[in-house]
């Protein structure tokens, strides 16, 4: 698994410089669709502070079908889950495809059929990138979550990822983490 490493030394939570335990990681989805992992860099690679963006947002990691970007190091606090998650928690985000709209958190006019390829490659790479961190930080598939079950726990703020999109796949977090446990065994 190639990991292209590339901080965002721009953005303040770089700039904030706070080093965590992982204890978790937190699986996002960005809903922008069409927006490729590479392409988040010149986005948010950016100060609030300077007035350049804003948000004030960061995350660990983003992948497509192609590429997995790092851009913060894997112990830093990273700025991705909008609550306590960030104390411990990894978090990374998976591209969507483009060709869908947003109505809320509702996806409009995504074409399963069509992403059916598309869904596969990130489903796997993401639980590839999961099955390393676990390795890299002792951790297993139980301490992975994604972003609406943390707010449910209460460690992150209300947003509907990934289980807006998973389902439409015939996936859930848990057949995720099930994937995870397969591979952590191999
Ligand atoms: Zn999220």
């Amino acid at each position: 698994m190639k990991i292209i490493e590339k901080f965002m030394i721009r953005n303040d939570c770089y700039l904030a410089g706070r080093k965590i335990t992982p204890k978790g990681i937190m699986v996002h989805s960005t809903a922008t669709p069409g927006v490729m992992a590479g392409e988040w860099f010149a986005r948010w690679n950016k100060s609030y502070k300077a007035g350049e963006t804003d948000r004030q947002v960061c995350v660990h990691a983003f992948l497509d079908d192609k590429d997995i970007y790092q851009y913060l190091p894997w112990d830093h606090r990273g700025w991705h889950a909008g609550g306590k998650a960030n104390d411990t928690h990894i978090g990374f985000e998976i591209c969507e495809p483009a060709g869908h709209t947003y109505r809320g958190p509702e996806m409009i006019g995504y074409d399963a059929a069509m992403r059916e390829d598309y869904f596969r490659k990130v489903f796997r790479r993401a639980a590839e990138l999961c099955a390393y961190l676990c390795r890299l930080y002792g951790l297993s598939e139980r301490d992975i979550i994604t972003h609406c079950e943390g707010y449910r726990l209460g460690i992150a703020s209300n947003h509907a990822d990934v289980m807006h999109w998973f389902p439409k796949h015939g996936e859930s977090m848990d057949t995720f983490r099930a994937l995870v446990k397969q591979l952590l065994t191999e």
